[in-house]
Order: C-alpha cells, then sequence, then structure tokens
C-alpha cells in the first residue's frame, strides 16, 4: 500500500506544527519512517514541541531525532524492553541508544528525567552520553535526573548552574582540591544520591561548609542549607554505608529538611554487621538541627539488636520534630523497660511536657524484642508518652503485634478520660 497521500501529509504537517507535549512509543506500522523522514519541513515535525517523554523502543530509536525540537524544556526517557534485557545479546544496541541521547537538543532545556527505577540496565554504558548532555545544559536547566555516574566535569558543571532545583546523581563528585572547590552550590530542593555517591558527597558538603571561609556568614552551601527539603540516600551495600557521626554532621548542615530517606540495609542476618552506628546523643543533636522533618527514615532496623541507641532516642525525636510522621530507627531493646522506666526521673524530665509529633505508626521490622508479662505496661505506656497519637506498632513477631494491641486499648482508655 502507499502510504499516507499528500495531502495526509500535509495534515500532518499542520497538526505536527502545533503540538507541544509527545509521548514517543513503538512506531506506528503504517508510516513509513524514510518516508516521514525525507518529507520532515524544514524546522522539523515539531517547531512548538516543549516537552518530549520518549520510551526507548527498536522501532522508533533509528528515528526519535525527528522529534527533537529546538526548544525542548521536558524531556522524560523510559527504558522500554529494548535497554530492560535483551541488551546483553544485542550490545550494538547501546551505542545507538548514546548516540540517540546525545543528540538531544539542550539548548532551552528545564528537566531531564530518566527512569532509573528499573534494576539490571546497563546505564555505565550511557555515561558519557548524560555526561554530555549535562555539559551543554545551560542555566535553564532546574532538574537533572541521571541513572548514571557523570564524568567529574559533567558534574562540575551542573554543580555551577544556579536554577538547578532536583538533582539524581548516579556517582560521586570529582575530586577538589582546596583552590579548586566551587564557590557555589545549585539551590536545590531534592537530591538523591545513588549508590556509592553518598559518602565523596558528603565530605564535599563538609569541605563546603566548614573548609572554606566564610564571608559575612555565607559559604558555597547558604542557598542549599535553606532550600534543600528532600534528601534521599539509595545506599544499599551494608559494607561502604555506615550510618555514623560523620553521617550526622552532613546531614546536620541541611536544617530545612523535611524528608530524610536513607535506604541503607544491615548485612544479612547474623553476620554482625549492624551499620547503625549512633547512640542516642547522636539521635538528639541530629533532630535538634532538624527541627522540619516529617519523614526520617535511617534504614530498616535489624534483628542483631547491637546498636547503642536505646528507646529513650525516641523522646528527642518526638519533641524536636513536631511535624514527624514517618520513622524507622534502630533502637536496642535489650533493657527497654529499664530504658523507658528511667525516662520520667531521667536527664529528660525538661523534654517531658513539651508538644510531641504526631506519630500514628511505629515501624520496627525486624528489630527484636523480649518481655516479661510485666514488662508491657511499662512498655506501652512509655511509648504513649514518647508518641501520643500512636496507634499501632509495626514488626515481626508476636510480641511486637501484643504490644500493638495493648496500644490500642491505651489508647483507647486515655480518650474515653479526656472526654469525661
Ligand atoms: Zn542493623
Amino acid at each position: 500500500m502507499g502510504g499516507p497521500s499528500p495531502e495526509e501529509w500535509d495534515k500532518v504537517r499542520r497538526y505536527a506544527s502545533w503540538m507541544r507535549q509527545l509521548y514517543v512509543d513503538e512506531w506506528p506500522a503504517h508510516v513509513n519512517p524514510s518516508g516521514f523522514r525525507l518529507l520532515s519541513p524544514a524546522g522539523g515535525w515539531f517547531p512548538a514541541l516543549r516537552g518530549l517523554a520518549w520510551r526507548i523502543t527498536e522501532s522508533n530509536l533509528p528515528h526519535i531525532d525527528l522529534f527533537f525540537s529546538p526548544h525542548l524544556r521536558e524531556v522524560s526517557v523510559f527504558p522500554g524492553p529494548l535497554l530492560r534485557g535483551n541488551t546483553q545479546n544485542r550490545p550494538e544496541i547501546l551505542p545507538s541508544i548514546a548516540s540517540a541521547i546525545s543528540a538531544l537538543p539542550t539548548s532551552t532545556l528545564q528537566h531531564l528525567f530518566v527512569d532509573y527505577s528499573h534494576s539490571g540496565i546497563p546505564w555505565t554504558h550511557l555515561k558519557d552520553a548524560f555526561s554530555s548532555i549535562a555539559l551543554r545544559c545551560g542555566p535553564s536547566l532546574t532538574e537533572f535526573t541521571s541513572p548514571v555516574s557523570l564524568s567529574g566535569a559533567a558534574v562540575n558543571h551542573l554543580i555551577h548552574l544556579p536554577r538547578l532545583r532536583i538533582w539524581r546523581v548516579g556517582g560521586p563528585p570529582p575530586h577538589y582540591s582546596v583552590s579548586s572547590l566551587p564557590p557555589v552550590f545549585p539551590p536545590l530542593t531534592k537530591f538523591t544520591l545513588g549508590q556509592g555517591a553518598t559518602w565523596q558527597w558528603f565530605s564535599l558538603f563538609e569541605r563546603l561548609e566548614h573548609g572554606i571561609s566564610a564571608t559575612q556568614g555565607m559559604t558555597p552551601l547558604s542557598k542549599a542549607k535553606q532550600s534543600l527539603e528532600y534528601l534521599k540516600i539509595e545506599e544499599s551495600d551494608p559494607l561502604r554505608a555506615t550510618i555514623d557521626v560523620s553521617f550526622i554532621v552532613a546531614i546536620k548542615i541541611f536544617r530545612s529538611l523535611i524528608y530524610l530517606d536513607v535506604g541503607v540495609f544491615c548485612g544479612k542476618n547474623g553476620e554482625g554487621r549492624c551499620i547503625f552506628k549512633l547512640n542516642d546523643g547522636d539521635i538528639a543533636a541530629l533532630t535538634m538541627a532538624l527541627p522540619q522533618l516529617e519523614s526520617l527514615l535511617l534504614g530498616h532496623p535489624c534483628l542483631e539488636n547491637t546498636c547503642a541507641t536505646t528507646a529513650a532516642c525516641l523522646l528527642p525525636i518526638s519533641v524536636h520534630c513536631v511535624k514527624l510522621q514517618k520513622l524507622e530507627i534502630h533502637f536496642n531493646t535489650t533493657n527497654i523497660v529499664e530504658d523507658l522506666k528511667d525516662i520520667p526521673g531521667g536527664r529528660f524530665q525538661e523534654l517531658l511536657p513539651l508538644p510531641r509529633c504526631p506519630l500514628s505508626c511505629l515501624e520496627v521490622f525486624q528489630m527484636p524484642l523480649v518481655l516479661r508479662k510485666a514488662g508491657f505496661k511499662t512498655v506501652v505506656n512509655g511509648i504513649v508518652d514518647i508518641f501520643p497519637s500512636l496507634e499501632r506498632c509495626t514488626g515481626h513477631g508476636r510480641t511486637w503485634s501484643k504490644i500493638s494491641e495493648q496500644l490500642r486499648g491505651v489508647q483507647r482508655l486515655r480518650m474515653s478520660l479526656e472526654h469525661h
């Protein structure tokens, strides 16, 4: 069959010329791509296109450049099935993807988002392609979500972009000598650190904040300290990640944080690899520095019960972060009854009358808990004193579900006392 007639192509041209958003998926079987290319108008088919979402497929990969408008502002890239499994057998696909990505127009680019949620995709082969895009981005850029570690020059270029707000880095920053440290840092609202990136970034933050002599209290991080609300750490290798004091020192810099998510898992059960190395004092210092927190996720509690934090660390969390709605933290339950009994008479007395956070569910995951019958009352009352809105604890094992049941009983009793 002959495909579209000249009149039909003319209609397509008119329609395409005012399109502003486009989602490109499988190439339509009835459209001959070489005809489409041959008849492409001088300014391209889509001169007004601002937003392009591209799912990489075998059928559209050779022709994706036909959808590039010089005025693109938003580009989203989704790895189709082509990248999600076939690339081992089809290594020749990767250079084609790399060259298509490298050709993306960037002069007016504001958002680049790459869906990196699927595992097993050979993103590292596209490092140069994404680095080249980053290097060509200008001051209009506000989001750069990279699935892969970029070259040092590309990261350094992004650090100097004044309007970058959302950034996902796939690797560490370049090494800076004292004299080459960047004098600025973008006013990020959302920063996500991919695998293997965290600890070098933290050390850079500390150098930027404390290493350079601050002029009138201004440091390269001054803007980010005000603006950063969301910090996510995707480190999952327990051998590379420890939540310790140096971690706290870096995070405390960003006092406007609302959402702190450290996705670090401890090693496999029984291997002595608990990565949580903080104590109650560290938690008090962290929460005092971050009063805006609504979500504090410091890694899933593991089975080991070897950490130095105790249930006593929960009170400063509740008092200092009065907006907190979600919490994941390790605390040692070996002496939980004594730890909670000690709170009223101990050093936290001045905190007890203060307002608390509205946390309604405490997720304890694999945290072990062994209690004698007499201990339940102390634990339940102690936890409700700390988190007055708590309705349940969710964790593994019978003891936690019993705690949860008794919690509801105590809450009902307190409610009825309040109303009479
Ligand atoms: Zn652990």
